[in-house]
């Protein structure tokens, strides 16, 4: 399951909802959430509760909603309504981290981008390819070992590993491809 969107702006607002939320809820809201709210300068203009109540599936709906109008307006106010095509741009937008910006970056302008979630986190420490859980210091470790050309799709690839197959609770180690590349001490043996 991916993130539907239709642009960048659509892309930045489905990744803000999905903050501990699935991608399935996230995509069963946003179709009404742009219907609503086509373009950026109509949420710069949204009543909260109505707002609110439409988002509410996501979760966090009240804080996630202060987020995507702050949004809104910086993008419109500051970008003239496009949302800026940089990281540094993009983190000074309210609710944009650095995750969220390599989203953006990677899946909305196809520019090189590594994404470090909390799946992609645990894989790299249980693979033992970083042994730090900060996540700004797995994406440059990531940056290095990775080709730059398989930066999103292998951040991608990692974070789809980890929600599927290697999950937090229940690793799938029976079924993992990489069985034998992993030394994890928790790993269990089929
Ligand atoms: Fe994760 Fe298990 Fe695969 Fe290791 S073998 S990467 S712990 S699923």
């Amino acid at each position: 399951m991916a993130l539907t969107h239709r642009s960048p702006w659509e892309l930045l607002v489905a990744t803000i909802l999905s903050a501990q939320c699935t991608d399935a809820r996230v995509n069963a809201v946003t179709p009404g959430l742009f219907a609503r709210y086509p373009a950026v300068d109509d949420m710069t203009g949204a009543v909260r509760h109505e707002l609110e109540s439409i988002i509410r599936p996501t979760g966090f709906f009240k804080s996630k909603a202060r987020y995507l109008v702050a949004c809104a307006r910086a993008v419109a106010s500051r970008y003239g309504g496009q949302v800026p095509q940089t990281m540094d741009e993009l983190i000074t937008l309210p609710g944009v981290g650095r995750k969220t910006a390599n989203v953006v970056l990677g899946n909305g302008f196809g520019q090189a981008a590594v994404i470090v979630d909390t799946h992609v986190r645990r894989v790299c420490l249980r693979l033992g390819l970083v042994s730090t859980s900060d996540p700004d210091r797995i994406e440059r470790a990531l940056q290095v070992l990775m080709p730059r050309g398989l930066w999103t799709a292998g951040s991608q690839h990692l974070l789809l590993h980890g929600r599927y197959v290697c999950r937090a609770r229940s690793p799938q180690c029976g079924e993992c491809a990489i069985v034998r590349e992993c030394h994890w001490e928790g790993k269990r043996t089929p």
